[in-house]
């Protein structure tokens, strides 16, 4: 399950929107010198751009303190020209990623880490979900993967990909199961998986014998080792699976596609086009 080509189409469509809407306006807002973040940050620039989404970049110096984080975010969460707003997570030591998001008005919350844009995931009326998992729910239905009813199991629970996207597999009807750093025998789980996610940052972690025959497998992982990236997914699960994300290549660039689309979509409700609940 390849995700350029799909992410691809995505990113055309949304181009198509942002014509339709007329100005839709990104803002990052990126604190500190981490390179990986930096590297991130300039993917979505690149990508709004040829979207036709203008992008507004704030880059603030590590040792910026919550009163001018606040401060910024107050400024953009007004500003008429910006219709979605993210933090480029994580923040430096003197700041706090859960009380940073909470600051970006959840309306413009594009990354959808704001209580509200969570809280309606879990009351199974979603506003912004994260793209990550957003994306791969994409994946699955583009490849015809089958949900109601079957087998589900994430491994991971952070709020940006395994509670996210249990939630979105839960609400397409299927049975689903949360594995995390203290659950035991995790392999007696991901075998009765018909589709099994991991996102856990472990390289290989998932091996052949703990994955069903013919299942969908979604790698998430990324770690990066001197040999290149790797994911959690050991190569070998390609001969027992039916489907299987690569790394890189497979979950990655729906991530980006997915965040310009909950960016139109902030348009639209900045604009009252669509309803924010
Ligand atoms: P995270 O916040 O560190 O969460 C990792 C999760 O894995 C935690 O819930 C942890 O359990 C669980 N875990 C750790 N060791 C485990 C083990 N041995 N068995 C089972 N579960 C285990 O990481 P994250 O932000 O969710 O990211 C996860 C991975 O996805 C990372 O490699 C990240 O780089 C990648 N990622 C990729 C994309 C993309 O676009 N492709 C996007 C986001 C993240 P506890 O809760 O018990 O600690």
């Amino acid at each position: 399950m390849k995700g350029a080509p799909l992410a691809t189409r995505i990113r055309a469509e949304v181009a198509a929107d942002v014509a339709e809407v007329g100005h839709v306006g990104l803002a990052t807002v990126l604190v500190g010198d981490d390179p990986a973040s930096h590297i991130y940050v300039d993917h979505k620039h690149r990508a709004a751009l040829e979207a036709g989404i203008e992008s507004h970049d704030h880059r603030l110096p590590a040792d910026t303190s919550e009163d001018d984080l606040r401060a910024v975010l107050d400024e953009l969460n007004a500003s008429d020209e910006v219709d979605g707003i993210l933090v480029q997570l994580p923040l430096p030591g003197q700041l706090d990623d859960t009380k940073a998001t909470r600051l970006v008005a959840p309306e413009k919350d594009v990354d959808g880490f704001h209580p509200v844009s969570a809280g309606q995931l879990y009351l199974g009326h979603p506003t912004f979900v994260p793209a990550t998992p957003a994306g791969i729910m994409e994946l699955l239905d583009e490849h015809g993967v089958e949900l109601e009813g079957r087998r589900a199991v994430v491994v991971g629970r952070s709020q940006i990909v395994g509670k996210p996207m249990a939630h979105l597999l839960l609400a397409r009807n299927a049975t689903v199961t949360i594995c995390h750093s203290r659950t035991r025998d995790l392999a007696a789980h991901t075998r009765e998986a018909d589709v099994l996610v991991s996102g856990v940052g472990r390289p290989h972690l998932i091996t052949a014998d703990m994955v069903k025959p013919g299942s969908a497998v979604v790698d998430v992982g990324i770690t990066r080792l001197p040999e290149g990236l790797a994911g959690d997914v050991d190569p070998s699960v390609a001969e027992i699976a039916g489907h299987l994300t690569p790394v890189p290549g497979g979950v990655g660039p729906m991530t980006i596609a997915i965040l310009l689309r909950n960016t139109v979509l902030a348009a639209r409700y900045r604009r009252g086009m669509l309803a924010f609940p």
